[in-house]
């Protein structure tokens, strides 16, 4: 069936707040590599009012869980801060009001998302940011969700292509952000927001039972 687990809102908090607090120290020592460093830091800053918004709301259902989640990344420094405000403004929306959303929703607002993403920080695919890894996940989700794809499947199908996307990132010298003042010195280091975007959609691939 195509519908996401009544309880996948708060299980995929609960999982990407696992993930990026675990990942952080890593993703951090990316972000010094090929950035300014401070990418580590804005994640920890996060997580932290995620569990003060989570403590204050006491949010039930996906949409509250999902609005707790992004104002907490709305009150975060860096670039990465807003622009995952902003994307997990639009996911809070899927299925709008409903309980959980289906898979096709979710693809939807995860393309929504995207389109946000770009219209505030104007990165191309190609640019080394989380756009190369959003931009190919959104894609194969919505291809997936169409042909009928159960929401583990598709979830699967979309973090390979964000995992596809975030290697590639390796290759290539960022335009945006303050990673784009190192040039070269970031040829062979993996963005750390195409990273961090490769671990929120594992987090939902298992928050769908997957
Ligand atoms: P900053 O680059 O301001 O120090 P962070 O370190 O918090 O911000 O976040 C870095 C990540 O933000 C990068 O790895 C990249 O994925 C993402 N990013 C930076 N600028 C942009 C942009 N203009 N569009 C999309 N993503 C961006
Ligand atoms: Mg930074
Ligand atoms: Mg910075």
């Amino acid at each position: 069936s195509s519908a996401l687990p009544a309880d996948f809102g708060e299980a995929w908090v609960a999982q990407m707040r696992t993930a990026l607090t675990a990942g952080a120290a890593a993703l951090g020592d990316l972000d010094r590599r090929a950035g300014d460093g401070d990418f580590g830091t804005n994640i920890r800053t996060a997580m932290k009012l995620v569990e003060k918004n989570l403590d204050e709301d006491s949010p039930s259902g996906y949409s509250a869980t999902l609005t707790s989640f992004y104002r907490a990344w709305l009150g975060v420094g860096g670039t990465s801060g807003p622009l995952f405000g902003m994307l997990f403004r639009d996911l809070s929306k899927a299925g709008e009001g409903s309980g959980a959303p289906t898979i096709t929703e979710f693809a939807e607002a995860l393309a929504n998302g995207l389109a946000t993403v770009q219209r505030y920080g104007e990165a191309e695919v190609g640019d080394k940011t989380m756009v190369d890894a959003l931009a190919p996940a959104a894609e194969a989700l919505t291809s997936a969700a169409q042909s009928g794809d159960d929401p583990v499947a598709a979830l699967g199908a979309a973090v390979d292509a964000a995992r596809g996307g975030a290697d590639a990132t390796a290759e290539t010298i960022a335009r945006r952000g303050r990673a784009s003042y190192v040039g070269d010195a970031a040829k062979g280091v993996m963005d750390p927001g195409a990273a961090a975007v490769v671990l929120i959609l594992a987090a939902a691939r298992s928050a769908a039972g997957g």
